[in-house]
C-alpha cells in the first residue's frame, strides 16, 4: 500500500499532547482525525530503564497488551477498520494474537486467532478474555501459519498477519523514532532486537532508513540480532555467509516467543544486519533463564523469551569488548506474568 510519508518533526513531537505512537501521525497511513481514535489504547510512549552505565532497556512491557507487538496490531486494526473490514484471522505465537484479539475487541471486528497448542496458558486466556475465538493448532509454528491461512482462503477473511503485512512495521518503526527522542535526537551506537520473525527488526530498520533519507542521522546504529540457539535458522544462515534462510528443526525452547523455524522473511532480516554492519548470534537455553533471573534482581520482570535480550548482550560485550564503551538499548518485549 502506498501512502505519502511526511518526514517527522522531532522538535514538534516533543511538545506533543498525544501521549502515545499517534504522536508520529506523519509518518503513518492514516489521518489526524481518523478511525484510530477509536480503537487507540494509549499504546507507545514507553520508558526507557537504565540497566548499567551504557546500557539502556526499553520496557515495551508497559503496552497495553503487555508487548510490543500493539505497535503494530492497533495499526493493522485501525486500517481494516478503515477498510470495513468485520471478520480478521491471525496466527501468532502467542503476544500478536493477544494484541489483535484486544484491538479487534476495540474494533468491533471479530477475531479468529491460531495458536500452537504449546503457547502459554496465561496468553490464551488473555486472548479469549478479548471475545477472540482461540484455536489451538497441534504441532509446530508453522502448523499453525499453515492452518490460519486455510481459513483466509476458505472464508476469504482478512489476514491481520503480523508477518505477511508490511503496515505492521509502519507500527514497530516507532519503537526506534522514540528513543531517538528519548536521547534528544541521537540514537545508540547498537541495537539488540530478538528475531523470530523480524518484525520489530525489519520496523527498526524501516526507521533507519527513514532518518537517514530525512537527514536526521548520518550513519545507522548497528543491529545486534539474537535467537534461541535451539530454534536459529536466521543466526545459522548469517554464519554461512548466506542471503536466504533454510528452515531448520525447532529442538524445543523455552522462549516461545522467536521460536521460529522457516522465518518467511529471512532474506530481509539477512539484508538489515548486513547493511548496518551487525551480527546476530544464538544464546543458549540456559542463559535465558539466568539473565531473566537477573533482571528480576533489577526490579525488571519479564516474560522467558526477553531472556534471550539481556543474555546476547552479555555474550555480545565477551564477544566486542568496546561494546561495552558504547550506547545500547535493548527491548524489554514481553511482561513476566506472561509466562507460566
Ligand atoms: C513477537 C516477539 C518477539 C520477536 O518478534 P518477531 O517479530 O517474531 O521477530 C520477541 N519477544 C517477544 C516477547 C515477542 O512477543
Amino acid at each position: 500500500m502506498e501512502y505519502e510519508k511526511k518526514q517527522v518533526d522531532f522538535s514538534k513531537t516533543a511538545q506533543s499532547q498525544e501521549w502515545s505512537l499517534w504522536k508520529y501521525i506523519d509518518s503513518l497511513p492514516f489521518e489526524e482525525d481518523d478511525v484510530w481514535r477509536e480503537i487507540t489504547l494509549g499504546e507507545g510512549n514507553t520508558p526507557l530503564i537504565k540497566i548499567s552505565e551504557n546500557l539502556l532497556a526499553k520496557a515495551e512491557y508497559y503496552m497495553p497488551t503487555l508487548s510490543f507487538k500493539d505497535r503494530g496490531s492497533v495499526i493493522l486494526v485501525a486500517m481494516a477498520k478503515k477498510l470495513g473490514i468485520d471478520r480478521v484471522v491471525a496466527d501468532s505465537s502467542g503476544n500478536a494474537g493477544t494484541s489483535i484479539a484486544a484491538f479487534g475487541a476495540r474494533a468491533g471486528i471479530q477475531c479468529d486467532i491460531f495458536v500452537p497448542e504449546s503457547t502459554s496458558e496465561k496468553k490464551l486466556k488473555q486472548i479469549a478474555a478479548h471475545g477472540a475465538t482461540v484455536h489451538k493448532i497441534p504441532g509446530n509454528r508453522e502448523d499453525t501459519a499453515r492452518a490460519a491461512m486455510a481459513m483466509v482462503e476458505e472464508t476469504n477473511s482478512f489476514y491481520a498477519s503480523h508477518i505477511y503485512n508490511p503496515l505492521f512495521w509502519e507500527g514497530t518503526k516507532t519503537y526506534v523514532y522514540e528513543i531517538y527522542e528519548q536521547l534528544k535526537g541521537i540514537l545508540p551506537e547498537a541495537f539488540i532486537i530478538p528475531v523470530g520473525n523480524g518484525t520489530l527488526l525489519i520496523g527498526a530498520y524501516i526507521a533507519f532508513q527513514e532518518l537517514m533519507s530525512s537527514g536526521q542521522i548520518q550513519e545507522m546504529p548497528k543491529i545486534l540480532a539474537v535467537q534461541a540457539g535451539a530454534c536459529a535458522p536466521i543466526s545459522k544462515a548469517f554464519e554461512e555467509g548466506k542471503t536466504t534462510v533454510e528452515p531448520v528443526e525447532n529442538k524445543g525452547t523455552i522462549a516461545e516467543g522467536i521460536a521460529i523455524a522457516a522465518p518467511a522473511r529471512g532474506s530481509e532480516i539477512l539484508e538489515a544486519i548486513r547493511a548496518t554492519g551487525g551480527d546476530i548470534i544464538a544464546v543458549s537455553e540456559e542463559s535465558i533463564l539466568q539473565a531473566r533471573n537477573e533482571l528480576a534482581s533489577k526490579g525488571v520482570y519479564v516474560e522467558i523469551t526477553t531472556g534471550a535480550n539481556y543474555a546476547a548482550y552479555l555474550q555480545y560485550i565477551e564477544k566486542y569488548p568496546e561494546l561495552s564503551e558504547q550506547k545500547v538499548v535493548f527491548p524489554l518485549c514481553g511482561a513476566g506474568i506472561k509466562s507460566n
